[in-house]
C-alpha cells in the first residue's frame, strides 16, 4: 500500500487566501501542501476576478482616453480603433503571468501541490480526487478551507447563466464582441467595473439596482457623486428596481423589473445581461457536513477569532467565511492563520481594510462611513476637499471627485476616509497606515505632502476637519 503523505498544513484552495497562507506557513518552517481543482493557481482573483478585470479596465480606459481625453491636451490621435481580440490577449497574458508566478512561488517555498478536488474526511484527514477519478488520501495536523466563493444568482428568480448572452463576471471578462446594449443587474463593485469596461468600448450600459443607491454600504456622499460621474460618462441607472425575470429572447435577452416601492413593471431588451448581484461562499463537495463542520445562517464556514472551525485543527479563511469578500482580506487572514498555526500571534485589524472600485475615476474607502458613525451614535467631524481645487488634478484634467475625512469629534482620531478621484485606490493607503497607528486628522493635516500631487487633497481634507483647508 502506498504510504500516506503527511503535512503540517494542507490548504484547500489556492486563491489569495490559500496561496498566501501556504507561502507564509512554508516561510515559517511548516511542511505545506495545497489542493486546487482549477488547472491553475490563484483562485477567483487571479483567474477570473481582480486581475483580468483590471487588465480590461486599464485597456478600455486607454481606448476611451485616446478617443476622448487627449485632444484638449493637444494630443491629436484621430479615432482609435478597437482590436478586442488583442485586448483579450493582453488580459489572458496578464492572468498567465500572475498564475505562473504563484506556481513559481510554490516551488521556491517547497510547497507541494495537488490538482484535484479536496474533500475533508475528518480531523487530520483529507482526500484529493484528480482527473483520473481516484481519490488519494493525505494527512495533516492542520487543514485550511480556503475555497472562496461563487456567483450568487438573483434571489427568487431563475436565471440560466450561459456565459454568452446571460453572463456572470466570468463571461463578462471574455465577451467576443462589444454588445450594443448591456444590462447589468446589480450596482455593486463588480457590476460597475465590468459595466465601465463595456461602456468605454462602445456599449450602451443600463444598471438595474435594488437599492436606491449604487455601491450599497459605501458612504452615501461618495456613492451619489460617483453616480453623477458615471451618468456623465453615459451609463444609465434604474435604482430601487427589483428584477423579476431574466430570459433569453431571440439573439439577446430581456430583463423584467418593477419599482421596489410598487408601481408599473417594465421589460427591457439587451444583447447581453450581466448578473452581478453578489457572491456566495463555496463549500460544495467539501464534505463539511460529514466532517461535522458547522456553517452559519448564510452558508459561510463558522470560525472562532483564530479562524478555527468547531472541528479542532480545521480552519477557514477568505471569501468562505464572514467579512468583506476582498482579495487582500483573504490574504491577510492567510498570513494571520499561518502565524497562528506556527505558534505565533496572528491578527487582522478588520477596522482598517481598504475597499477600492477600479473605475475611472476610482473610488476608495477605509474605515467607517458617515452613515455608520451616525448609526453608532459617534460624534464626528467632517473635512472635505474637491480635486477641482487641486493643482495637479487640474494639470491632468482629473478634477472629478473629492476626499472626505471623518474624525472623532473629541479625540480627533481618524475614523474613516473616502475618496472619489483619479488614483484614489493608491491614495487611500496613507489613510490606512495612519489609521493603523491610531493617528489623528491633525497628524494627517500636518504631514508634509509633496507638491503638486493628488494626495495634497487628502491633507487638505484633514485640515478641514479641525481648522480650514488652505486652498479653498
Ligand atoms: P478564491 O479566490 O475564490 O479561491 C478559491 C479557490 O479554491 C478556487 O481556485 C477554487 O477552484 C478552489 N476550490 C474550491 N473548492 C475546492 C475543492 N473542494 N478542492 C480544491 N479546490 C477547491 N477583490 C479585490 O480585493 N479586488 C478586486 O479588484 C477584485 N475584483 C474582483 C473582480 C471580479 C470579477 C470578481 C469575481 C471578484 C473580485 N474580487 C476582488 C474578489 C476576490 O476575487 C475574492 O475576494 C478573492 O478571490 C477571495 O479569495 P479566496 O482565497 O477566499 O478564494
Amino acid at each position: 500500500k502506498e504510504k500516506t503523505m503527511s503535512y503540517d498544513v494542507i490548504i484547500i484552495g489556492s486563491g489569495p487566501g490559500g496561496y498566501v497562507c501556504a507561502i507564509k506557513a512554508a516561510q515559517l518552517g511548516l511542511k505545506v501542501a495545497v489542493i486546487e481543482k482549477r488547472a491553475t493557481f490563484g483562485g477567483t482573483c487571479l483567474n477570473i476576478g481582480c486581475i483580468p478585470s483590471k487588465a480590461l479596465l486599464h485597456a478600455s480606459e486607454m481606448f476611451q482616453h485616446a478617443g476622448h481625453g487627449m485632444d484638449s491636451l493637444g494630443v491629436e490621435v484621430g479615432a482609435p480603433k478597437l482590436n478586442l481580440e488583442k485586448m483579450m490577449a493582453h488580459k489572458d497574458a496578464t492572468v498567465k503571468s500572475n498564475v505562473d508566478g504563484v506556481a513559481y512561488l510554490f516551488k521556491k517555498n517547497k510547497i507541494d501541490s495537488f490538482i484535484g478536488t479536496g474533500k475533508l474526511l475528518g480531523a487530520g484527514k483529507i482526500s484529493v480526487t484528480g482527473e483520473d477519478g481516484k481519490p488519494q488520501e493525505l494527512e495533516a495536523k492542520n487543514i485550511v478551507i480556503a475555497t472562496g466563493s461563487d456567483v450568487a444568482g438573483i434571489p427568487g428568480v431563475k436565471v440560466d447563466i450561459d456565459e454568452k448572452t446571460i453572463v456572470s463576471s466570468t463571461g463578462a471578462i471574455a465577451l467576443d464582441k462589444v454588445p450594443d446594449h448591456l444590462i447589468v443587474v446589480g450596482g455593486g463593485v463588480i457590476g460597475l467595473e465590468m459595466g465601465s469596461v463595456w461602456a468605454r468600448l462602445g456599449a450602451k450600459v443600463t444598471v438595474i439596482e435594488y437599492l436606491d443607491t449604487l455601491l450599497g454600504g459605501m458612504d452615501r456622499d461618495v456613492a451619489k457623486q460617483f453616480q453623477r460621474i458615471l451618468a456623465k460618462q453615459g451609463m444609465s441607472f434604474k435604482l430601487g428596481a427589483k428584477v423579476t425575470g431574466v430570459e433569453k429572447s431571440g439573439k439577446g435577452a430581456k430583463v423584467s423589473f418593477e419599482p421596489v416601492k410598487g408601481g408599473d413593471a417594465e421589460t427591457v431588451d439587451a444583447d447581453v445581461v450581466l448578473i452581478a448581484t453578489g457572491r456566495k461562499p463555496y463549500t460544495e463537495g467539501l464534505g463539511l457536513e460529514d466532517a461535522g463542520v458547522v456553517l452559519d445562517e448564510r452558508g459561510r464556514v463558522r470560525t472562532d477569532n483564530h479562524y478555527q472551525t468547531n472541528v479542532p485543527g480545521v480552519y477557514a479563511i477568505g471569501d468562505v467565511i464572514v467579512g468583506p469578500m476582498l482579495a487582500h482580506k483573504a490574504e491577510d487572514e492567510g498570513v494571520a492563520l499561518a502565524e497562528i498555526m506556527a505558534g505565533q500571534a496572528g491578527h487582522v485589524n478588520y477596522g482598517v481594510i481598504p475597499g477600492v472600485v477600479y473605475t475611472s475615476p476610482e473610488v476608495a474607502a477605509v474605515g467607517k462611513t458617515e452613515e455608520e458613525l451616525k448609526a453608532d451614535g459617534v460624534k464626528y467631524k467632517t473635512g472635505k476637499f474637491p480635486f477641482s481645487a487641486n493643482g495637479r488634478a487640474r494639470a491632468m484634467q482629473a478634477t472629478d471627485g473629492f476626499v472626505k475625512v471623518l474624525a472623532d469629534a473629541e479625540t480627533d482620531r481618524v475614523l474613516g476616509v473616502h475618496i472619489v478621484g483619479f488614483g484614489a485606490g493608491e491614495m487611500i493607503h496613507e489613510a490606512a497606515v495612519l489609521m493603523e497607528f491610531g493617528g489623528s486628522s491633525e497628524d494627517l493635516g500636518r504631514t508634509c505632502h509633496a507638491h503638486p500631487t493628488m494626495s495634497e487633497a487628502v491633507k487638505e481634507a484633514a485640515l478641514a476637519t479641525f481648522f480650514k483647508p488652505l486652498h479653498m
